[in-house]
């Protein structure tokens, strides 16, 4: 890929990572290297300059360094997981909510056909919206300010649905009835006490029920020392998904 201005690129610094904007001059200073993001317009990438990498950015990147975050966002770890469990790909219709920060919402953009998307809080509805179309991630997304259980979703029918709010039990006549017969349903759920009561109250509605979390730990590169890193994220949430 060729740079041009109003790109991003994923700058590594010695394992510190920064996604920055190609830009007219502005420079970047890291530990006393000076890096003038104008002079890398039509600089081929993956390259190094100097003590820095210069990367085209991956969606993770994107998402990890590039999204400004003001609600609990889901994890690339759990987020590819998610897509992988509602059998996403680009014939399928999918919807979501709360959008929140729009982490998940990134990656069911890049994976489903068309995404729908509500958020009830106007300013988690605008970071939702300034994320996506800052890395033009908006393309098959709908974003609505409001309540799911106010979306008017006569005549749509969906082939997955994903909940990432506090008390989904609230939302599951309308959320079941919004799917297609054997679409996948899942939830993010922070506490135990929370995928209890979803069971109890999924308990006949649904089949197929399944509860997982994901724990993924990173080793050090070292290959005469290889050991897993010392600190680990130890909990996100838990998974459930039923049918
Ligand atoms: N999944 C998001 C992400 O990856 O960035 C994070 C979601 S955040 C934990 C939960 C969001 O649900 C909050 O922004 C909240 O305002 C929203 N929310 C709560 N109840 C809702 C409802 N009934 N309809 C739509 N959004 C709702």
């Amino acid at each position: 890929m060729k740079l041009k201005e109003g790109d991003f690129v994923l700058v590594d610094f010695k394992g510190k990572r920064l996604l920055k904007r190609v830009v007219k001059g502005k420079t970047l200073t890291l530990k006393g290297e000076n890096l003038n993001l104008e002079s890398l317009v039509g600089l081929q990438i993956p390259t190094r300059l100097g003590s820095f990498y210069l990367l085209e950015p991956t969606l993770e990147d994107l998402i990890l360094y590039g999204f400004k975050r003001e609600t609990q966002i889901i994890y690339p770890k759990d987020a590819f997981f998610i897509a992988y469990k509602l059998d996403l790909s680009k014939e399928k219709k999918v919807f979501e909510f709360g959008s929140g920060s729009g982490a998940l919402t990134a990656v069911l953009s890049r994976l489903a056909g068309e995404v729908y998307s509500f958020e009830i809080r106007e300013r988690f509805y605008k970071l939702t919206r300034e994320n996506l179309q800052k890395f033009s991630l908006d393309k098959n997304v709908k974003l609505y300010n409001q309540d799911f259980l106010e979306a008017n979703l006569e005549g749509i029918s969906f082939d997955a649905g994903f909940i990432d709010v506090k008390e989904p039990w609230l939302y599951l006549d309308k959320a079941l009835s919004s799917l297609k017969g054997g679409g996948v349903l899942g939830f993010l759920l922070p506490t135990t006490n929370q995928v209890s009561r979803l069971l109890k109250e999924l308990n006949g509605r649904v089949c197929c029920i399944e509860v997982l979390e994901i724990l993924l730990r990173y080793y050090k590169t070292n290959p005469e020392r290889l050991r897993p890193e010392d600190r680990m994220v130890a909990h996100t949430g838990f998974l459930l998904f039923c049918r």
